[in-house]
C-alpha cells in the first residue's frame, strides 16, 4: 500500500488527488498484485488465465473532467476535488488522463479571464463555470468539449469558441450543459450545441459508436477492445444463437456479437443509454438486435415467465454486481453460456456463488487491466451449464 502522505516524484499532487494510487508502483508490480488477488478470489471457481495488461499504461484515460474554481490569489484552477473535501486540487498535467484533453483544459483556464468568464463557487453560488469534461474518440480522434455552466447565458459564447477552437482546431463538438442545481452530480440536464454536431463517435471492434456527453462509454479503449475479444472468445458464437446482453450500455457488447448470433436482445435501466443504443445499431446497421429500457432483473424474471429460451447470456453489471431476482431468473431460463464482465471482484465472487449452486460452473476467467495505476479491477468469467 502507498503512503498517502508522501508525494509522488511522479506526480506532486497524487496523493491529493487520489486518482493513481499506485503511481509509484512498477506496472509488472501492478499486475502482479491483480493477477494474485483475482486468483486468490477464484480459487473455488477456476484457475484464471494471465491477466491482460497494457503495454503502454500511462494516459490512457480518454474522458477527462475538470472541475474550475480560484486559489487564494484569484487565479483560476481547475482539477479535482480532494477526497472527502470540497478544496479543489490543481492540475496542469496527469499521468492516466488523455494528454491533449488536459491541454484543452488548460487552455480553457488561460482563456477565462479575458473573456470575464468568472469560475462557479460553490459557497456563495456566484460564477458562472464549473466544470469541463473532455471526450476524446480514440480511434477517430474526434473531440467533445463540454462546459457545464451554473446559467444558460454565456456572454460571447461564438467567440469564446472561436479562441478556443483557434487553439484546437482539433475539437470537433462543443456543448454546453447548464447544471444550475447546488449538487455534487456534474450534469444538469438543459444542453446547447454550440459548435459541431453535439457528439462524438469512436471505434471498438469494428463498430462505430456514438457518444453525447451523458452517455456511458468505457474509458480505456485499448483495453475496452481486448476485453470485448475475451468476452466474444467465450461466447464462442456460430451465428445460430439468441443472445441477451444485460446491463447494456449504449449496446457496445451486443452490437460487437450480433454479426456472429441469430439475434441479440440489449436491456438496460438509463434511457438515454437505450437511445444511443438504438442509434448505434442503426449507424451499423444492424438489423438482428433490439434494446429494451427496463431493469434486468424485472426483465429476466418476464424472459423466464414467458419461457423464453437464451443461448448465450453476457452480463455487464454495475459495481453493485447482479441481482437475485436476475439470477434465479437465469436458472429457469438456463443458457448454455454465461459471459460474466465484472468491475468488481467482490460482487462478482458473491454472484459466481450463486450461479455455480444452481447448476453453472465456470470454465473460464481472466483479469484485464483496465485502470492501471489504480486499484480496480475487471474480469470476464465463462459459465455453462453443468
Ligand atoms: N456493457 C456496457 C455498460 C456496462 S456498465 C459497456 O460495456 O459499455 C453497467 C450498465 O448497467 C450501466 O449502463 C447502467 O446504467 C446499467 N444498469 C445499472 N443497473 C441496472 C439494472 N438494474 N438494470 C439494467 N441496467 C442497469
Amino acid at each position: 500500500m502507498s503512503n498517502s502522505n508522501r508525494v509522488s516524484k511522479i506526480c506532486p499532487v497524487s496523493n491529493r488527488c487520489g486518482g493513481c494510487r499506485w503511481i509509484d508502483k512498477g506496472y509488472e508490480e501492478q499486475l502482479n498484485v491483480k493477477s494474485t488477488r483475482f486468483r486468490k478470489l477464484m480459487e473455488p471457481f477456476a484457475s484464471p488465465e494471465a491477466i491482460i495488461g497494457m503495454e503502454h499504461p500511462f494516459h490512457y484515460r480518454n474522458k477527462v473532467h475538470a472541475v474550475f474554481g480560484m486559489d487564494a490569489k484569484h487565479h483560476v484552477i481547475s482539477g479535482t476535488y480532494e477526497e472527502k473535501t470540497h478544496r479543489i486540487v490543481p492540475i496542469t498535467t496527469c499521468m492516466i488522463e488523455n494528454q491533449k484533453a488536459d491541454q484543452i483544459i488548460g487552455t480553457v483556464r488561460e482563456l477565462l479571464p479575458s473573456f470575464k468568464i468568472r469560475p462557479y463557487n460553490e459557497d456563495t453560488g456566484y460564477g458562472l463555470l464549473r466544470h469541463v469534461m473532455v471526450r476524446v474518440g480514440h480511434a477517430t480522434g474526434q473531440i467533445m468539449v463540454v462546459l457545464v455552466l451554473s446559467s444558460p447565458i454565456m456572454p460571447s459564447k461564438n467567440n469564446f469558441v472561436k479562441a478556443l477552437l483557434s487553439v484546437h482546431p482539433e475539437i470537433t463538438t462543443v456543448v454546453v450543459n447548464v447544471n444550475d442545481k447546488r449538487t455534487s452530480m456534474v450534469l444538469g440536464d438543459k444542453e446547447q450545441v454550440l459548435y459541431g454536431k453535439g457528439y462524438i463517435e469512436d471505434v471498438l471492434c469494428g463498430k462505430t459508436f456514438r457518444i453525447s456527453p451523458k452517455s456511458f462509454y468505457q474509458v480505456n479503449p485499448v483495453q475496452t477492445e481486448k476485453l470485448y475479444g475475451k468476452a466474444m472468445e467465450y461466447a464462442g458464437l456460430t451465428g445460430r444463437e439468441t443472445v441477451l446482453d444485460a446491463y447494456c450500455g449504449t449496446g457496445t457488447i451486443g452490437m460487437i456479437a450480433a454479426d456472429n448470433a441469430k439475434n441479440v436482445i440489449g436491456v438496460e435501466l438509463n434511457k438515454d443509454a437505450v437511445w444511443d443504443a438504438v442509434q448505434n445499431a442503426k449507424r451499423n446497421e444492424i438489423a438482428n438486435i433490439r434494446f429494451y429500457q427496463n431493469d434486468a432483473g424485472k426483465f429476466l424474471v418476464e424472459m423466464a415467465q414467458q419461457g423464453a429460451k437464451l443461448d448465450v447470456l453476457l452480463m455487464d453489471p454495475p459495481r453493485s454486481g447482479s441481482d437475485e431476482a436476475f439470477l434465479k431468473s437465469v436458472s429457469q431460463i438456463k443458457p448454455e453460456k454465461i459471459v460474466y464482465i465484472s468491475c468488481e471482484p467482490d460482487t462478482l465472487v458473491r454472484d459466481l456463488k450463486i450461479l455455480t449452486k444452481n447448476g453453472f460452473q465456470v470454465r473460464k476467467c481472466v483479469a484485464v487491466d483496465m485502470f492501471p495505476f489504480t486499484e480496480s479491477l475487471e474480469a470476464v468469467c465463462l459459465l455453462t451449464r453443468q
